[in-house]
């Protein structure tokens, strides 16, 4: 079929799903989703109403090279990305970067490591039922906390970054949840944070776990540099001494002052216990596992009925001082290392004390 070239074929984000590009393209030039996406795409199978993009249409339509568009689109990359890299969830992008960019809304498939828009302060991770926007201008640590996680990618790659970011975050979860008798200094930071982007009295409207996960952020990113460092895993599982020694970081690290008497049973004492030694954890769905749809410009989060209900409970009840939190604990975002936390390898580790591996009791 022969395709005539948009007269506005604008540009696609960086990150961008092509269904969202086509979309934005369908609408800057007033034509239906449907009738332009047919033009481009064929079958997926014989009588099949669900289509795929032909990429060398594309490129007819747009007028630019597959290497342009493939450098923001990922789906058109030859070889593939690896998508383990990759959430497996499409997302809104940041709002103000993208309010540049005509016709509506975009879709991002961003990589794990992107949390902050550091330039406009904005949430940008994880994914959330409600898409509520986060600014976080009252809250700079956490965009100083992604600068730390992007060096923390470059020291120690993707793999062992996704891991100790996701158990961090884990961490910092429980920890919040079930504070020790006298909590930590780390805590009341987390509270702090929840207050301001949860306010009082407005939770119905104002809580998503991923508002959750940006008050943990700094520390988690903090911990995960100490849960990826060769040597500060080699001080977990060392003698008596290196331990400790790992204990008194960790108790500074959160500014925890009996951390050393309260470790025990604690999250971070089982994943140096049961977990420091084995390898990076993967994620457990990718973005390629989707099934191909009639309208790859539209993405929901799938949620069943009663998650969602969980979820409204959560919201109504929330109180930052409670096991509120629970629900960043639970949330699909963390699922590969919870899943792992709850399934131990019994490794023979710390010499002095067994591993706790129910300790999870959430
Ligand atoms: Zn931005």
């Amino acid at each position: 079929m022969v395709i005539r070239r948009l007269p506005d074929p604008v540009p696609p984000v960086r990150h961008e799903i092509t269904g969202s590009y086509v979309a934005r393209l369908a609408r800057i030039h007033g034509m239906d989703f449907g009738t332009l996406w047919d033009q481009i795409s064929q079958p997926i199978k014989p009588q099949s109403s669900v289509r795929r993009l032909i990429p060398a249409q594309l490129v007819m339509l747009t007028g630019r090279s597959l290497h342009q568009l493939a450098g923001a689109l990922p789906e058109l990359r030859t070889p593939a990305p690896d998508w383990h890299a990759f959430r497996h969830e499409p997302q809104p992008a940041c709002h103000i970067c993208t309010a540049r960019h005509p016709g509506g809304p975009v879709l991002q498939l961003l990589p794990h490591h992107r949390y902050v828009c550091v330039r406009h302060q904005i949430w940008i991770g994880p994914p959330d039922v409600d898409h509520l926007t986060t600014s976080l201008t009252e809250l700079p640590e956490v965009a100083h906390a992604q600068r730390r996680h992007l060096r923390l990618l470059q020291r120690a790659g993707w793999a062992v970054t996704y891991d100790a970011v996701l158990t961090a975050i884990l961490m910092c979860g429980q920890l919040w949840s079930r504070p020790s008798k006298e909590p930590s200094g780390a805590w009341y930071e987390w509270v702090r944070r929840a207050n301001i982007l949860i306010p009082p009295g407005t939770s119905e409207s104002s809580f998503s776990t991923a508002r959750l996960c940006a008050a943990v952020y700094p520390e988690a990113i903090s911990l995960a540099t100490r849960l990826a460092s060769p040597h500060w895993r080699l001080q977990a599982q060392g003698t008596w001494t290196d331990r400790t020694q790992f204990d008194m970081e960790i108790a500074q690290l959160l500014a925890h002052p009996t951390y050393e008497r309260d470790r025990l049973h604690d999250p971070i004492s089982h994943w140096a216990d049961a977990n420091s030694r084995r390898p990076p954890v993967a994620p457990i769905r990718l973005f390629t596992d989707r099934k191909p749809t009639r309208t790859p410009h539209l993405y929901k989060l799938s949620l069943h009925a009663a998650t969602r209900r969980t979820q409204q409970r959560h919201a109504r009840e929330f109180d930052p001082t409670s096991r509120a939190v629970d629900a960043l604990v639970m949330h699909r975002h963390v699922a590969s290392v919870y899943r792992r936390a709850w399934n131990p390898v019994r490794v023979s580790t710390y010499p002095h004390r067994p591993p706790h591996p129910h300790y999870f009791g959430v």
